[in-house]
C-alpha cells in the first residue's frame, strides 16, 4: 500500500509499505477523510512535535474516518464496508489513570499518527490502517465520513469545556480562533453560553468565530483592545501563546477559571499574584477522555454544528501540498485529505 511518510521538517514523501493484516481483535480500515491537526504541522514544521522527536519515519494522521475493509478474529459488531469514526486513543488499560478512566493521561498511551511511542504508530496518511475494533464507531444517521473525521478535535473541545465545569449562563472568553478554539466555541453555543468572546490577532479567524456564534471577537494587538471588556468567569486558552494565555489570566473575573488546551512554549511568565489573590483555576487539558462517542452522537442529532469548519479538501496523492497549504496558514480553518 501507499503511504505518505513524515522523514524530517517539511519532507513528507510517498513510500511502499506491506498491507496490514487484521490481527485477532483489529480491524484494517481504508481512511476515506483525514484532518490536518496543529500536531501534524508542529511534526513537518520542525520534524518534531514538543517532547515527541521521531526515530524513524512514520505516517501522520489521526483524526481519520473511514470503511472497514477486513476483520479480525474476535471482532463482533462490525463488517467489512461498514462507515466508521477511529477514536485515535489507545492506552494501556491497566494503570492508575487509566483503571479512574482519565485514561488520557496514561504514560503509555499509544495514538494513531504520534511518535509518542515507539515503535511509531503510523496515522491515516496510508491508504490502510490497522485499527482495535474497540475504536471504531459505527456512523449512526445523521453524520457522514467529512464529519466524522472532525469528532477527535471535537472530542478535544468537549474535554476541555468539561475542565470548566458548568458553562451554563457564565461570559466566556477563548484565546485563539483556530479549529479547537472554534470548536470550544461551538460546544458552549450548544451547552447554553451566555457571552462568548474570541480574541484572535488573525481576521479570518475572528470572522469565522462571528459566523460560528461569536457574540463579540477582539484583536488582541489592537491599542485598548483590553480596557473596555468586562472581566469573565472562565477563559479557554487555545491559541498556546504566553502572550494570550496572559491576556486571558488579566481578564479574569474573580474566581474564574483558566484552561489551558493550547500547547504552550515549555516556559513562560505569567501575572502570577492574580492567580493567587483572585483564586483563579488554571485547569490543563489534554487530549480527551471517554467522549468520542457521546460527540458523535451530539454532532448526528444536529446538537454541535460542524459546518463550514472544512476549508480545503484535497485529494490523498496531494499530502505534501495540503502540508505546505497548512504550514501557510493562509485563510485557513481545517484542511481535510480525502482518500
Ligand atoms: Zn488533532
Ligand atoms: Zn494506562
Amino acid at each position: 500500500m501507499k503511504a505518505y511518510l513524515l522523514h524530517g521538517a517539511l519532507d513528507i514523501r510517498a513510500e511502499e509499505r506491506p498491507d496490514p493484516e487484521p490481527m485477532p481483535g483489529m480491524v484494517v480500515v481504508e481512511p476515506r477523510f483525514t484532518g490536518i491537526c496543529g500536531s501534524d504541522l508542529h511534526y513537518f514544521r520542525h520534524g518534531y512535535c514538543g517532547k515527541f522527536v521521531p526515530k524513524r519515519p512514520f505516517a501522520l494522521g489521526h483524526e481519520f474516518s473511514g470503511v472497514i475493509r477486513s476483520i479480525g478474529s474476535g471482532v463482533t459488531g462490525l463488517t467489512p464496508g461498514d462507515e466508521v469514526a477511529i477514536d485515535p486513543s489507545m492506552p494501556c488499560g491497566t494503570c492508575g489513570h487509566c483503571r479512574t478512566g482519565r485514561y488520557n493521561l496514561c504514560a503509555d498511551m499509544r495514538y494513531f499518527g504520534s511518535a509518542s511511542c515507539d515503535p511509531h504508530l503510523d496515522g491515516s496518511m496510508a491508504r490502510l490502517v490497522a485499527a482495535p475494533a474497540r475504536n471504531c464507531h459505527r456512523l449512526p444517521p445523521g453524520i457522514g465520513l467529512a464529519e466524522a473525521s472532525l469528532l477527535e478535535p471535537l472530542s478535544v473541545a468537549m474535554h476541555a469545556v468539561r475542565q470548566c465545569g458548568q458553562p451554563a449562563g457564565k461570559r466566556i472568553l477563548i484565546t485563539g480562533g483556530g479549529p479547537i478554539g472554534q470548536l470550544i466555541l461551538r460546544v458552549l453555543r450548544a451547552f447554553g453560553a451566555l457571552d462568548i468572546t474570541v480574541s484572535d490577532p488573525d481576521p479570518f479567524a475572528r470572522q469565522f468565530a462571528l459566523q460560528s456564534g461569536a457574540d463579540r471577537i477582539l484583536d488582541p494587538t489592537a491599542p485598548d483592545a483590553w480596557s473596555t471588556i468586562a472581566p469573565f468567569d472562565i477563559c479557554f486558552e487555545a491559541a498556546g501563546s504566553p502572550v494570550a494565555l496572559s491576556n486571558a489570566i488579566l481578564a479574569t473575573n474573580r474566581g474564574a477559571t483558566v484552561v489551558l488546551v493550547g500547547t504552550l512554549p515549555e516556559e513562560v511568565s505569567l501575572p502570577a499574584n492574580l492567580i493567587m489573590n483572585r483564586e483563579l483555576n488554571l485547569r490543563g487539558s489534554f487530549r480527551f477522555a471517554n467522549v468520542f462517542e457521546e460527540a458523535m452522537h451530539l454532532v448526528a442529532a444536529g446538537i454541535i454544528r460542524l459546518d463550514g469548519l472544512v476549508t480545503h479538501v484535497h485529494p490523498f496523492d496531494e499530502i505534501p501540498q495540503a502540508m505546505e497549504l497548512a504550514n501557510a496558514r493562509q485563510n485557513v480553518m481545517k484542511i481535510q485529505i480525502a482518500s
